[in-house]
């Protein structure tokens, strides 16, 4: 597509024809997980029609089919994030999965140990949160986290402190790449740099970064970027930890099973190159290959076109908003891809709960972000999160939803 056609590309959704509760559906709820173009869903269709084997190991026809299909997908990906080599592209089940993957093998080689410091920010997911919190448990480092400033952008003058503090000891920096919660975009690149000066190790979450922003792996330097495939018009159960080579090369396996070895022996077991030392058992090969066919068709988009069109959405939905009585909106001004809110004396879930009732779907909740809510005082927002096929009368119902809905409760 030359030009950014919203129209055309809605045509492209087959689930926005859906009504709900008797109204056209209106999907702002795409940081939670995207909706799925026809590409995607015949991608899925014909690889289980046409292609369905299990890769790798078969001689037959279509084993050799689906594993030039399945590693052709790697290669898509690898060039999506610029990654430097198709090795450091290990498929997994999604952000979640390649952070445990991450904290897992870092604890195992002592990479982290007593007396270290993984350093988070408050806006991380819970899934940018746990598997540290439990890594410390387990190995006796501790996990210091990065504040935000009362505007819910993260505090770069703490950061640096932090780092001032922790020189020698700081192990690990794990960082959203945007905030699912606020949509709050992070400095990464220079946070990169400054961490690594001090010493560390960097993992960045781009779950809610790759469905909106190119992302250059090598521009940024980070040591780990994860994502999932279905916040980015691919199916659930596909995801991807990027990892430098060398990196991955020098930590050792996690999951032991099939594919991830070299050679099995009851007197020992050599283990597999990369990737697939990191990709035990049986992938979800059509999940990687319809995560291939939703990468090409958002490079179709143009991501300065998609950019560009999410933001101005984002910014008349948050200037149309905010002259509501009583609503308050969180996160910087510069968001991206979601909008989160509250409005005086009425619960986020009661709202959320209306605006269902008319068609709107929004998220209501803490976001699996508690720490922040709590940061906040608060035990959660709504949230408008917003995708290629979104366009100015979803602002628009969403608005007049949030009026009539809030004057209802009142
Ligand atoms: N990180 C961020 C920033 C997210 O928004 C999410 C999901 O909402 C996750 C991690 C977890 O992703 P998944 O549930 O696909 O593993």
């Amino acid at each position: 597509m030359s030009s950014y056609d919203v129209s055309a590309l809605r045509s492209q959704f087959p689930i926005l024809a859906t009504e709900v509760h008797g109204e056209p559906l209106v999907y702002l709820d795409n940081a939670a997980t995207s909706q799925k173009p026809r590409v995607v869903l015949e991608t899925s269709r014909n690889y289980y029609e046409q292609l369905n084997s299990n890769i790798h190991r078969g001689t037959h026809y279509l084993a050799q089919q689906a594993t030039a299909a399945c590693e052709k997908s790697r290669d898509v990906v690898g060039q999506h994030l610029n990654a430097g080599a198709r090795e450091e592209i290990v498929f997994t089940s999604g952000t979640t999965d390649s952070i445990n993957l991450v904290s897992s093998i870092l604890g195992y080689s002592g990479t982290i140990g007593p007396g270290d410091i993984i350093l988070i920010s408050n806006l991380e997911h819970h899934s940018n949160t746990v598997p540290w919190q439990m890594l410390c448990e387990r190995s006796g480092a501790t996990l210091e986290v990065i504040p935000v400033t009362e505007e819910g952008a993260i505090d770069l003058v703490a950061f640096h402190r932090l780092l001032d503090d922790h020189q020698g000891t700081l192990k690990l920096v794990a960082l959203t790449h945007i905030s699912n919660a606020f949509g709050t975009m992070l400095p990464v690149e220079s946070m990169i740099k400054e961490a690594h000066r001090a010493g560390s190790l960097v993992l960045i979450d781009g779950a809610q970064a790759v469905p909106h922003l190119p992302v250059d792996v090598q521009k940024l330097d980070a040591d780990f970027y994860v994502f999932s495939g279905h916040k980015v018009y691919a199916p659930t159960g596909i995801g991807v930890l990027y990892g430098k080579r060398a990196l991955l090369d020098s930590l050792p396996p996690w999951r032991g099973g099939g594919e991830m070895i070299q050679k099995v022996s009851y007197d020992g077991t050599t283990y597999n190159d990369l990737p697939y030392k990191y990709e035990a058992g049986t992938p979800n090969i059509e999940g990687a290959i319809a995560l291939a066919a939703a990468l090409e068709f958002l490079n179709d988009l143009g991501p300065e076109a998609l950019l560009e069109h999410e933001q101005v959405l984002i910014r008349q939905a948050a200037s149309a908003l905010s002259s509501i009585d009583g609503l308050m909106l969180y996160g910087p001004e510069d968001r991206s891809g979601a909008l989160s809110f509250n409005i005086e004396g009425i619960h986020h879930y009661d709202l959320g709960t209306l605006l269902d009732k008319m068609g709107i779907a929004i998220r209501t909740g803490h976001h699996c972000c508690q720490p922040l809510m709590s940061r906040f005082g608060i035990t959660g927002t709504l949230r408008a999160s917003f995708a290629c096929f979104n366009d100015t009368s979803d602002v628009q119902r969403l608005v007049e939803a949030v009026e009539k809905g809030s004057s209802m409760l009142r």
